[in-house]
């Protein structure tokens, strides 16, 4: 059978880190801030935030969504990675996490890219989809509550342009979304997953980085 992943034990996962990793000095600083915190799994990687940089650089994105916010570091790595005059629409219900984060936002100096709106993300965007957003924007990334995925990603596909690009994370959720669903957030993954392997409107890569990232290309 050929090589799948390799299991990453402390000592390679240094290694991937000590030779990879370009952290802006904020993100380091918040990664830090955030690392105390009850629930500071929710975090993304670094290695992970630097991927969704390269993925954003690539698609020369300029228009960005953020589904799930947390305390920050995945939004200021997207930020760092837009130009100047970027935009990220970051959405979360949490003012008390996404206030942790919005100092390191600002000492990164990129607070001015970030559009953080507090609301329910399916409500803000239905807005966007309202005010006709429809295919403006280049990048999303959806982590936030798994059973609102489907929403989410139905509203991000339509806000997507054609060859824009989703990125959703926890898809393999520990591993579980493998055995019976005896839960909500696992069932309602699974069912995403099912949906996004037969579904026409996009290209897909399901990476076993972090807890899952699914790749998502608007066709
Ligand atoms: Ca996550």
């Amino acid at each position: 059978m050929s090589l799948r992943t390799l299991n990453l034990d402390d000592a390679l996962y240094g290694y991937l880190l000590g030779h990879s990793l370009r952290e802006h000095p904020a993100q380091t600083a918040l990664r830090e801030a955030t690392s105390g915190h009850p629930h500071a799994g929710m975090q993304v990687s670094p290695e992970q935030g630097q991927l969704m940089q390269l993925l954003v650089r690539i698609l020369g994105a300029r228009q960005a969504i953020e589904v799930g916010v947390f305390t920050g570091y995945s939004a200021l790595a997207v930020a760092l990675a837009l130009p100047d005059d970027g935009h990220l629409l970051a959405c979360d219900i949490s003012d008390e996490y996404t206030a942790i984060g919005r100092p390191y936002w600002e000492a990164a100096g990129v607070a001015h890219k970030i559009e953080l709106r507090l609301a329910p993300a399916r409500a803000t965007l239905d807005a966007q989809l309202a005010g006709g957003a429809a295919g403006r924007y280049d990048f999303a990334f959806i982590d936030a509550d798994k059973t609102g995925y489907d929403a989410y990603y139905e509203r991000c596909l339509s806000l997507l342009r054609p060859g824009g690009l989703l990125a959703i994370d926890n898809v393999l959720w520990g591993g579980s979304v493998a055995r019976t669903a005896d839960d909500a957030d696992t069932a309602a993954l699974q069912a995403l997953n099912s949906k996004l392997h037969r579904d026409e409107r996009i290209d897909l890569a399901v990476l076993p980085i972090g807890d899952g990232l699914t790749l998502a290309r608007k066709r």
